[in-house]
């Protein structure tokens, strides 16, 4: 696996890479890797003949500042897990690498409606500053196929519409959900919880699968408060639009709740 910490560095490598003709699959991230990240760099090794991961904590995503200074960093071990799985080349640059004009009076996307509900509504500013990250990640890198977990399902709808905003050509996979053992969906922001809280957070799940046996919302809120979860939302939308439905199969429930100081999301296809 190369590393890059210069745009310059691996627009030039992949610029070799592209004459070769082989396909560019890409997975962005921010680091403290586990393995759900893994399935989508497998998933990407399987169809593309290049994967590069990049890891970048991207401060202009988060809402709240102590959740980007609390952010886990486990870049040693991420290393060692990418080149385990097979990546060809790690992008790893820091903050000013990808805003060298700073982090403020940045450019707005038109998101429409998805940008002020559910994770919009919750997280202002949040899907701009993903909006502002991946524009660069793929300018820069020009996958043919981009690798997302559906774990975060509307990111997912937002990325698709800044590719078709851009008029770029790049595929977009969304790939499932990877769950521990007793259904928590993995996420680098478990590491955060206490051993208390970590089996208490097993109840977003719970909530979930209530909800696609045909529980009511009420029941739904009832597990996770029993949990001492602080909901943000549950809600159950139409799966393209994300606009509130009544319950129906293939329709998805979202969960966003905090679990003392941690917030985590998780969703399930009815
Ligand atoms: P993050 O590092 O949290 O920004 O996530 C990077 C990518 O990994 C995003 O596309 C996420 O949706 C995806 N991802 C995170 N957790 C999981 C999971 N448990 N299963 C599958 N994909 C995931």
């Amino acid at each position: 696996m190369i590393l890059f910490k210069k745009t310059g560095d691996l627009h030039r490598w992949l610029d070799q890479t592209r004459n070769s003709n082989d396909t560019i699959g890409f997975v962005p991230t921010m680091g403290a890797l586990h393995e759900g990240h893994i399935s989508l760099i497998d998933i990407s090794k399987r169809s593309a003949g290049i994967t590069v991961c990049s890891v970048f904590v991207n401060p202009t995503q988060f809402n709240d500042p102590k959740d980007y200074q609390k952010y886990p960093i486990t870049i040693e071990k991420d290393i060692a897990l990418l080149e385990a799985a097979g990546v060809d080349a790690l992008f790893l640059p820091e903050v000013g690498e990808m805003y060298p004009n700073g982090t403020t009076n940045l450019e707005r996307y038109d998101l429409g409606r998805l940008e002020t509900i559910l994770e919009g509504k919750y997280r202002p500013g949040h899907f701009r500053g993903v909006c502002r990250v991946m524009r660069r990640l793929l300018d820069l890198v020009r996958p043919d196929d981009l690798f997302m977990g559906s774990k975060d399902y509307q990111q997912c709808m937002i990325v698709q519409r800044l590719i078709q905003l851009m008029d770029w050509s790049v595929r977009l996979h969304r790939c499932p959900i990877v769950r521990e053992p007793d259904g928590l969906a993995m996420s680098s922001r478990n590491a955060r919880l206490s051993p208390d809280e970590r089996q208490r957070a097993t109840a977003i799940y719970q909530a979930l699968l209530a909800l696609r046996s045909g529980a009511p919302l009420s029941t739904a809120e009832e597990i996770l408060a029993a949990s001492r979860f602080r909901t943000d939302y549950i809600s159950i939308c139409d799966p393209e639009t994300l606009e509130p439905v009544p319950p129906s199969p293939n329709t998805v429930a979202l969960i966003a709740a905090f679990q003392g100081e941690v917030r985590l999301i998780d969703n399930m296809i009815l």
